[in-house]
């Protein structure tokens, strides 16, 4: 089936947003545990341990994407915690340290944005849902010049709202002037881009962009999966 319409997801779907987040929580693991008296490799763990725990949260992880600098704050300070740390201030400085540079080290992956401009000139109309807080996905928006392929686009701290409530998808559609059964989303979730778009009839293509194919027991079945928006054809 062709789609007529395309809604995309933004990070891990267009940009690569966290392949550098492992490398650069070990960096500042390596730059800070010397002056508190700990392991590197215990201070990098934990933090992974303690990344997972916060983000695999029911609660957090949603305040959290609508408060990154928030939500890192409390990962290192729970990593702190369990590691028995009392250096509060310096917690702090590595987790904005982590916001900062993190957002500066997004990169598109590769040919990514050459395939919107393709869809873009075959008339394709794109939409673009992605999650998280307005400053840091228009600032992503903006920095890789992306507003020009879209119809429309829904940041979800714009909304109040985000994937995989059934409102944003129906929007996107709307927006576009399509029936669902005319639409694939495109997404590296595949309970909020996935799942969530499957449940209001949209065809749901999961970026599998680790590789490493579905988890057992997924939360939802792909109807299409891919490594990367690069290698998706339409029409074939
Ligand atoms: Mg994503």
């Amino acid at each position: 089936m062709t789609p007529r319409v395309l809604l995309l997801d933004l990070d891990d779907t267009i940009l690569s947003y966290s392949g550098v987040a492992d490398e650069l929580w070990h960096e500042l693991a390596a730059e800070h545990a010397p002056a508190l008296g700990v392991g590197a490799d215990a201070l990098a763990n934990q933090l992974d341990t303690s990344r997972n725990w916060y983000w695999t949260h029911p609660v957090l992880s949603d305040e959290g994407r609508l408060d990154m600098r928030g939500a890192r704050r409390r990962i290192v300070q729970h990593a702190f915690e369990a590691l028995a740390l009392t250096a509060p201030a310096v917690g702090q400085q590595i987790a904005d340290r982590f916001t900062d540079t993190r957002e500066a080290r997004v990169e598109a992956f590769p040919g990514a944005v050459d395939k919107l401009a393709q869809w873009r000139a075959a008339g394709v109309p794109l939409a673009l849902c992605t999650n998280g807080h307005p400053d840091f996905q228009r600032a992503k928006i903006e920095r890789f010049d992306l507003e020009q392929y879209f119809a429309a686009i829904f940041v979800e701290g714009e909304l109040g709202f985000g994937k995989p409530d059934p409102r944003v998808f129906r929007g996107a559609l709307e927006a576009l002037g399509a029936q669902a059964e005319e639409a694939w989303m495109i997404g590296d979730n595949l309970y909020r881009d996935v799942h969530g778009a499957q449940e209001v009839g949209i065809h749901g293509v999961w970026v599998d962009h680790r590789g490493r194919g579905l988890p057992d027991d997924p939360i939802a079945t792909p109807d299409r999966i891919v490594t990367a928006i690069a290698e998706i054809e339409l029409g074939a």
